[in-house]
């Protein structure tokens, strides 16, 4: 039974992760890199629950209950006794890796499952560092993780089937979501078709086809997309955006994942999109 839970990173992903997995009745436990990160994170998971409190999705004791199960530390340690941790740290092979190789010699069950939350890197390289090939898979939720059904699930060549239907039967009985599995490609199936279509789009922009606000209107009034490309790249973060790019383009040599070089400034300046304050719109930043 998995229901002592693990999340690395705290920011746009793995702070929706906690606040699913403490709705659901688990305990969780939330690792930052810093005290200041950890209260950052701690203060947007709360901002979260209060929001769907106050729009009545939450009861009052309820709001206090999944609370008062999410604990936030910069103590990795904390994650020990854990039947599953999901790692949503930054899109960074060389952290993942460090965090692989940490995690899967720290978890003290032989059973415990270690999921990579990443958008595009090799599920088995994370598998082959931590010492636990056949209980490492992919666990791809989507943003928001509280708003989003999907859950793409990504076993790689060393997955374990009892790994997998574990986590099949967890995501969709415990966690309410719906599973679907992709192999583990660079991009998976929702951003392998996904991510070139925003890079077109950024292209687009970059190249003056159009105002942003007209690309995104396009696509939304034109094609019923709920949101546009650029506006979806700037919830994504363009940072995010650029990283996955770079993995399928290092994964295919395809030109059409490649970023564009203003998404690279834009990255470079920190104009990130939403969660910075500034994408291809103003925002203003949670706190
Ligand atoms: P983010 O930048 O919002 O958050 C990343 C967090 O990880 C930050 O708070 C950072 O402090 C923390 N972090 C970095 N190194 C760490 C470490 N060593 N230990 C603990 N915490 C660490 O990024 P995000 O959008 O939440 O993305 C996280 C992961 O989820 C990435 O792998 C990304 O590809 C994936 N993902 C993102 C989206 C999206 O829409 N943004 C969707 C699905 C999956």
């Amino acid at each position: 039974m998995i229901q002592l839970v693990g999340v690395i990173g705290g920011g746009l992903m793995g702070s929706g992760i906690a606040e699913v997995c403490a709705r659901s009745g688990l305990d969780v436990v939330v690792i930052e890199v810093s005290p200041e990160a950890a209260r950052t994170a701690e203060a947007r998971i709360r901002g979260s629950l209060e929001k769907a409190h106050s729009r009545g999705k939450l009861s009052d004791d309820d709001l206090a209950a999944t609370l008062a199960r999410i604990v936030v530390t910069e103590d990795i340690v904390a994650l020990a006794d854990r039947d599953l941790v999901v790692e949503a740290a930054s899109e960074h092979e060389q952290t993942k890796l460090e965090l692989f190789a940490k995690v899967g010699a720290l978890l003290e069950k032989d059973d415990a499952i270690l999921a990579s939350n990443t958008s595009s890197i090799p599920i088995v390289k994370l598998g082959a560092v931590s010492g636990r090939t056949g209980n490492v898979l992919g666990v791809h939720f989507f943003n928001p993780a509280p708003v989003m059904k999907l859950v793409e699930l990504i076993p790689s060549l060393t997955t374990s089937i009892e790994s997998m239907e574990r986590m099949r039967t967890f995501v969709s009985d415990v966690l309410g979501k719906k599973p679907i599995e992709a192999t583990d490609r660079a991009g998976f199936v929702v951003n392998s078709l996904l991510v070139p279509y925003l890079l077109s789009a950024i292209r687009m922009y970059e190249a003056g086809y159009a105002s942003a606000a007209d690309i995104d209107q396009g696509m939304t009034l034109g094609c019923g997309h709920p949101m546009g490309p650029l506006a979806l790249s700037d919830l994504i973060g363009l940072d995010t955006v650029r990283a996955i790019g770079v993995s399928l383009y290092d994964e295919f040599k395809e030109p059409l994942y490649s970023p564009p070089p203003i998404l690279e400034r834009m990255v470079d300046a920190g104009l990130l999109g939403k969660k910075s304050g500034h994408g291809f719109y103003p925002y203003e930043v949670a706190r």
